[in-house]
């Protein structure tokens, strides 16, 4: 069987024809599985839904209980027999209850990443590498240009500028799902213990993180906190919120933002980021390369992102590569879409 006879890129996502279901479908089907909990990836209206038991809660979060038909939780490492196909779940690191789905049928197997990081994250299980025959890769950060470095140097360089200006208090922007909690571990992981504060559209699911075991110390609502107690604080809001009329209740803040996209400093000067933070949950560059080779796949196929550099690089290291084009995958690290009812605070 050829691998695009397994899965193909149609409108509604990525079709296994002979399993009967999409992966991460934009649009309603009648059954999906689904890599992680981002909104673009993870969309209300299915049919019948087979995720971590992480995406499914999260999902719940994001859009009531009446997300699905019908849900099914599966493991890592634990396989299920779909149609003529077996699906099996891996750890993808990229947030938490993450995964890579890898199809097999017959001899073939290929496996679909969703989004991932090969870099350590103390919230979520670490990328695991699973050998396969194709490998469909995303390609967010997919430039040479993009190498993001160590995590824990950029929290060190926030940790410097608390020090630095005690009479200030330092907002940083990070995406809801996954980057906020990340940042915070982070900090904890650097000795930082003092109580961290929350924008009220964080809360719901860096509660969530808690309640599934993830240590991240003391953490405060930041609403109805006076003015001045928060110089010296940390905040963590949505990137939208860094950049609006919310900021006024903050003493003199410092702005930053945790991105991958920080090392290009044009994004941070455009956005007004004064601390711009190079801390991504998509793997850079060399991340992406080093993970396709090592998976052995010989053909491997790209999408959302920046697909052309990736794929020229895999067909001058003799692999068969190509550009899938699936459109509605954006790119959670831009954009922010809050849980269900959660208010602006
Ligand atoms: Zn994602």
């Amino acid at each position: 069987m050829r691998p695009q006879d397994i899965l193909m890129p149609v409108a509604a996502g990525l079709c296994c024809k002979p399993g009967g279901f999409h992966i991460d479908p934009v649009r309603p089907v009648e059954r999906a599985v689904i890599t992680h909990g981002h909104s673009d990836h993870a969309r209300a209206g299915h049919g019948a839904v087979l995720a971590t038991q992480e995406t499914l809660d999260m999902m719940r979060l994001r859009y009531g209980d009446n997300f699905a038909g019908s849900t099914q939780a599966i493991r890592y490492g634990e396989e299920v027999r779909l149609g003529d196909v077996s699906v099996k779940f891996h750890p993808a690191g990229h947030v938490l209850g993450s995964a890579q789905i890898a199809v097999s049928c017959n001899n073939t197997c290929i496996v679909a990443s969703g989004d991932y990081k090969d870099a350590p994250d103390p919230t979520c299980a670490p990328f695991e590498l699973v050998p396969c025959d194709v490998f469909i890769t995303e390609a967010t950060f997919g430039l040479p240009v993009f190498r993001h470095g160590d995590a824990a140097d950029e929290v060190k360089k926030l940790l410097a500028s608390v020090a630095l200006f005690p009479e200030r208090a330092h907002l940083v922007g990070a995406y809801s799902l996954g980057k906020a909690q990340r940042v915070i571990a982070l900090l904890r992981q650097a000795g930082y213990d003092a109580p961290i504060y929350l924008h009220g559209a964080m809360e719901k699911i860096t509660h969530y993180y808690q309640s599934r075991g993830i240590a991240l110390g003391e953490l405060r609502p930041v609403k109805g906190v006076k003015k001045a107690a928060l110089a010296g604080t940390i905040t963590l809001a949505p990137p939208s919120a860094t950049s609006d009329l919310w900021t006024r209740r903050f003493p003199d803040p410092v702005t930053a933002f945790a991105s991958g996209w920080m090392r290009v400093r044009a994004r941070a000067r455009q956005r007004g980021v004064e601390l711009p933070l190079v801390i991504s949950d998509h793997a850079d560059w060399d991340g992406l390369t080093a993970t396709i080779a090592a998976t052995g796949a010989g053909e491997v196929w790209v999408t959302h992102g920046q697909e052309d550099a990736l794929v020229h690089w895999c067909r001058s290291r003799g692999l068969q590569a190509r550009p899938l084009d699936l459109v509605g995958y954006g790119d959670e690290e831009e954009s922010e879409t809050p849980l269900q009812g959660e208010a602006e605070a």
